[in-house]
This record gives C-alpha cells, sequence and structure tokens, in this order.
C-alpha cells in the first residue's frame, strides 16, 4: 500500500492512471471522503482527487456541528430528523474524539420567534425522533434557573430556556480522518490535483478525466468505469465541463463565523438564540476561544473566495450585543473568522433559510453521476446512497457483486478504542503513555484531542527524536508536523495551520508563534527550495491577515 504521505502524491496518482478503476471521485469535501470510505470499503478500486487541499471547499468552513436536526423538524421534515439522529449517533461512536456531545441552551423570549410551550413539545418529539439516549434529552428551564446556567443572557423579556444537546466537530479533521479510513481500505487519494476535462468512449459515455497536478504541472489521464461529481459549491461547474449542466441547478448561500477570546464573551455552554429578523445564531464555546455564526445570504461572488465582509461581522455583533447586553463586542475583538458556501439546491421563491438541505443525487446523459446538497452531518447516508446506486450500475454492466454497505460498522481512524470500556478510559491510557515518553501533560492532551488514537503515533516521532530534538516543545511540534505530513498528506503550511490543526481559528497567537518553526520543518521535510518556502511563508502570512480583514463587499 502507498503511506498517504505528501512524499507519495505523485505515487499516488500514478497509480491512479496505471489501470481503470471502478470509482473516480472528484471533490475531497466530505461528500468525496464519504463516498471513498464506502466505495473503498465494498472492495472497489476507489480513486479521488482534490483540486486544493483536502476539505478547503465548504467543508472546513462550517459551524462544526453535527446536527440532531432540529431546524429539520421546524420545517415538517420528521424522516430527516429520524434520520440525522441515527448519523449522529453512529458518527459519536465510531469518532468519539471528534464527535463530541455539547450541551445547548435555547432561550425562549417573550416576543421571540420561539414559544415556550412550542419548544417544549418541539424538543419533546425531537428527543424521540432523532433517538437522543435518556442523558440528553432535553430539560425545560425556567427564568430563574436559566439566567443561572447563562448569567450573560439579557433578563428583560426572557421566559426561560430549552437545554439539549447538540455534538460538536471540527469538520476538516472529520473529513481527513474519513479520507484515512477509506485509504485503509485501499482508496487512491491524492490532493492538489484538479480534474480538468472530461474524457469520454466513442458512445459518449464518460470514461476518465485529465488531471492536473498543481505541484509537479503534470498531467495525467484517469480512466474510470463510474465517475462522481462531489464537488460541492462547484457541483454546477463541473456538470457544464460535462455539458451536461440541465435541469436543477445550485443555490450558494453565504455563512460566516467570527471568533473572540472567551473572556470576551465567556459562555458557560454554546447558546442558540434568534433575532429580529427569525434566523439563529448560535454561540459555541471551544477551547479558550468562543465562536459566532451564521448568516445565510445569497451568493454570487467568486466561489473560491467567499468572505467575511464588514456587513456580515456587524450583523453578528449586534445579534450577540443584543442578547449578552453585557458583552459589548467590538470588530476590535475579532481574532479570526471564515466564511463558507452552502452548496444548496435552488428552489423557486423560497429565501436561503428556508430551502431543504436535503441531498440530490444527478445522473447525466454521459453518466456522470453528481451530488449535491446535503449537510457535513449526512455525509455517510449520502454517500451510501451514491455508492448504492455505483454498484447497482457495475453490477448491471460486468457483472460483479460488491458488497453492501458497510460504514455503519467500520471504526473511524483515531477513534477505535477497541480493547477499552470507553473512549474516555482510552483517552486516559493514551494521556499517561505520551506523560510517559516525555510529552507535558497539556502537550499530551492536545495531541489526544486532535489525533485521537493515532496520538500513539505521534508519541513514537516524539521518542525517536530526542536526540535530534532536544527541547521538548520544538520536539512536540517536529513530531506533530511528521505525523501530518507522512499520514494525512499535508503538503503546505497553510494545510497544517489551517486545516489539520484549526490553530489559525482557535490558537491565532499560537499559529503565528509557530509559523516560523513549522516552516523550517516543512522545508526540510519536503525539500522546499528558498523561493518555495518564501512562497509559502507569504501565501500563510496572507491568510493570517484575511481572517480579521473585513472588505465592504465579496468582489
Ligand atoms: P466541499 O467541502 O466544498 O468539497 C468539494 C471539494 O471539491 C472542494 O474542496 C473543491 O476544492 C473540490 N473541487 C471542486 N472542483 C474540483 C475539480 N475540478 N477537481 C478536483 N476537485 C475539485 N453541515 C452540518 O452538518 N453541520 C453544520 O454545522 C454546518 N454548518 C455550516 C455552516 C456554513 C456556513 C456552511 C457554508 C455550511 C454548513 N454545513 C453544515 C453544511 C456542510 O458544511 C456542507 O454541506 C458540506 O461541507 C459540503 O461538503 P462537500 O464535500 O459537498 O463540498
Amino acid at each position: 500500500m502507498i503511506e498517504f504521505s505528501a512524499k507519495n502524491r505523485t505515487r499516488m496518482l500514478g497509480a491512479m492512471a496505471e489501470e481503470e478503476l471502478d470509482l473516480l471521485i472528484i471533490g475531497g469535501g466530505i461528500t468525496g471522503a464519504g463516498i471513498a470510505w464506502d466505495a473503498s470499503l465494498r472492495g472497489m478500486k476507489t480513486g479521488l482527487l482534490e483540486m486544493r487541499d483536502f476539505s478547503w471547499g465548504t467543508s472546513s468552513r462550517s459551524t462544526k456541528l453535527i446536527h440532531g436536526g432540529l431546524r429539520y423538524l421546524k420545517n415538517g421534515e420528521v424522516k430527516l430528523v429520524m434520520e440525522v439522529g441515527r448519523e449522529r449517533a453512529l458518527l459519536h461512536k465510531h469518532a468519539p474524539h471528534i464527535v463530541i456531545p455539547a450541551p445547548m441552551l435555547l432561550p425562549i423570549y417573550k416576543g421571540g420567534s420561539l414559544g415556550y410551550l412550542e419548544s417544549a413539545i418541539g424538543l419533546y418529539i425531537y428527543d424521540l425522533l432523532a433517538g437522543v439516549k435518556r442523558s440528553e434529552r432535553r430539560q425545560m428551564m425556567n427564568k430563574e434557573k436559566t439566567s443561572a446556567l447563562e448569567p450573560l443572557l439579557r433578563k428583560e423579556d426572557l421566559k426561560g430556556s430549552g437545554y439539549y444537546y447538540e455534538y460538536r466537530t471540527d469538520d476538516a479533521r472529520l473529513t481527513i480522518e474519513i479520507l484515512k479510513t477509506a485509504h485503509a481500505n485501499g482508496a487512491l487519494i491524492a490532493n492538489y490535483v484538479s480534474a480538468s476535462d472530461f474524457l469520454y468512449h466513442r458512445d459518449g459515455q464518460v470514461a476518465g478525466v485529465k488531471a492536473i497536478d498543481h505541484l509537479t504541472g503534470e498531467t495525467v489521464d484517469i480512466y474510470a468505469k463510474k465517475i462522481v461529481n462531489a464537488t460541492g459549491p462547484w457541483v454546477d461547474q463541473t456538470r457544464k465541463q460535462d455539458n451536461s449542466l440541465q435541469g436543477k441547478r445550485l443555490l450558494l448561500t453565504k455563512g460566516v463565523h467570527l471568533v473572540v477570546d472567551e473572556q470576551k464573551l465567556p459562555v458557560q455552554q454554546a447558546v442558540y438564540f434568534d433575532v429580529p429578523d427569525g434566523r439563529m445564531i448560535f454561540v459555541i464555546p471551544r477551547g479558550n476561544k468562543t465562536y459566532i455564526g451564521t448568516t445565510d445570504t445569497v451568493y454570487a461572488g467568486a466561489i473560491e473566495d467567499p468572505r467575511t465582509t464588514a456587513a456580515d461581522r456587524d450583523y453578528l455583533i449586534r445579534a450577540v450585543n443584543a442578547v449578552f447586553p453585557e458583552v459589548h463586542l467590538t470588530p476590535d475583538d475579532i481574532e479570526s473568522s471564515w466564511a463558507g458556501l452552502r452548496p444548496l439546491i435552488r428552489e423557486e421563491n423560497k429565501g436561503p433559510s428556508e430551502i431543504s438541505r436535503k441531498d440530490e443525487i444527478i445522473v447525466s446523459s454521459s453518466g456522470l453521476i453528481t451530488i449535491a446538497g446535503g449537510k457535513l452531518t449526512g455525509f455517510r447516508k449520502m454517500a451510501e446512497k451514491v455508492t448504492d446506486l455505483v454498484s447497482k450500475q457495475l453490477q448491471s454492466e460486468d457483472g460483479r457483486a460488491f458488497r453492501p454497505c458497510g460504514t455503519d460498522r467500520q471504526g473511524i481512524s483515531g477513534g477505535d478504542y477497541s480493547g477499552y470500556a470507553t473512549y474516555e478510559d482510552c483517552k486516559q491510557s493514551l494521556l499517561r503513555e505520551g506523560i510517559k515518553q516525555g510529552l507535558g501533560e497539556q502537550q499530551a492532551g492536545y495531541l489526544i484531542s486532535q489525533y485521537g488514537t493515532n496520538s500513539s503515533k505521534i508519541f513514537r516521532y516524539f521518542t525517536s527524536l530526542s536526540s535530534e530534538a532536544p527541547d521538548a516543545e520544538n520536539r512536540a511540534l517536529i513530531a506533530e508536523l511528521a505525523y501530518c505530513i507522512e499520514h494525512e498528506m499535508t503538503t503546505s503550511l497553510a494545510d497544517f495551520l489551517i486545516r489539520r490543526t484549526g490553530r489559525i481559528y482557535f490558537q491565532r497567537a499560537e499559529a503565528e508563534r509557530i509559523l516560523e518553526p513549522s516552516l523550517s520543518i516543512m522545508a526540510r521535510e519536503l525539500q522546499w527550495s528558498e523561493p518555495e518556502t518564501m512562497r509559502q511563508k507569504q501565501a500563510m502570512l496572507k491568510e493570517l491577515a484575511k481572517v480579521t480583514q473585513f472588505p465592504e463587499s465579496n468582489d
């Protein structure tokens, strides 16, 4: 097997080009990753191409929640609530290191869009439909209890609250863990490779793609029996490349998030509140930061570069200050931000927040299979539907039968705690192991929270480097980077500081502090030339500047 290392990208691509694949997936967000996982587990020869870094599109810019589907209930989408409730439980079971229960408070105000009784009944039905476990079922709180739980909330007109659970995740890390699981099942995967043009059989059926490797400039032809377009916000562009952009279209809506220090907005748990325009906003504590999101506005700018505008920023600041009147948030408090695009399926006469988040499969006359819409939360089920279709088509065309979907039973990379009664026991054992190897408790704890059970590999790197790097702090960084390069195809400094670790969002000062040491470690490991090292540094500095720049418009 070719290791999932940045040093093996070219070999991985070469292997994809060597013989016809059963399935080629275009797009390395959570949707493509989920399909690669499912297809590889069924025994299909699977390849995946991502034009930038994995999760670079929407899958690193979400609210980072595995929802139970409460908002679907509001829209009467009962089946969806049941489905996402099950998905959430499965993901927590198989990836407990990155899908973590988080208590959430839903304050109810006189004159707000939510009534007390309505919320009590809604959350009760939601618990039943989503199969919420007993310990996490909703509790209704009166005004006093609500204020005690969240003293910062506006008390005027407060009627009470609902206290329930959502699950928080790290979207980019979830995507990479799924890709690593797919790779362990045999999938061939490469980042920084675009599918630029489609190749066709004489009968007009799609046969493969021309793939451009953006790091070497080389182009290769990759052939596959089936091709899936999982390009999220680029789905229509990819259909256009196939001359099959007909019927249903995407509607892109932008959502932004702001990050502030926890001292500025020290909420005791996540809060989900409504604002006068009827939308709902999250305030979510994470480490020693709090993040706020999101907006939902129709977007027509460049797909590559959605930005948090000054108007987006001010909208969220106003919303927070209205509900947390003692906080007085100002633009100067913003430490970081991100903006993402929801690839929704257009529905006439509906506003952005009313459009269903349902997914849909579109098969073009060329045979290209497109998966559009959906959510991070439902990715496994979406993948199952797409892979069922691919499996059916392959069986009817060449008689080969593949195994049924097994992703509801397979552990996800970093989350396999077999041998322990609970993941908590496993974590404690890992912590002891890390400390024994010489890491500080905080360092070991950080690595476990990021990499789950794979952190033991980083501990081993750490030990093996003891003579080379005597300073423990620097050695921990070298070990973390070595793991990310060798096992997560981390190819650029931005891959590391943005998507593998989220430091640019939630540990900005730390990202700035380790920028230079990370750069020199990566330059040595990946043999960057002096100009390439400078380019990497400049690119990262630009990203760091961007998260606190708020242009007047998206142009
Ligand atoms: P993407 O992640 O965009 O992946 C598509 C990939 O295709 C991109 O990385 C792109 O680079 C690549 N690509 C495009 N063209 C090509 C090509 N020609 N060749 C190779 N690669 C190509 N969902 C939840 O469940 N919970 C949430 O809390 C949540 N919050 C959200 C908040 C916001 C603001 C937004 C915008 C979305 C949110 N979502 C949430 C929805 C969820 O994030 C998306 O549904 C999901 O990430 C979409 O994943 P995807 O893989 O389809 O698209």
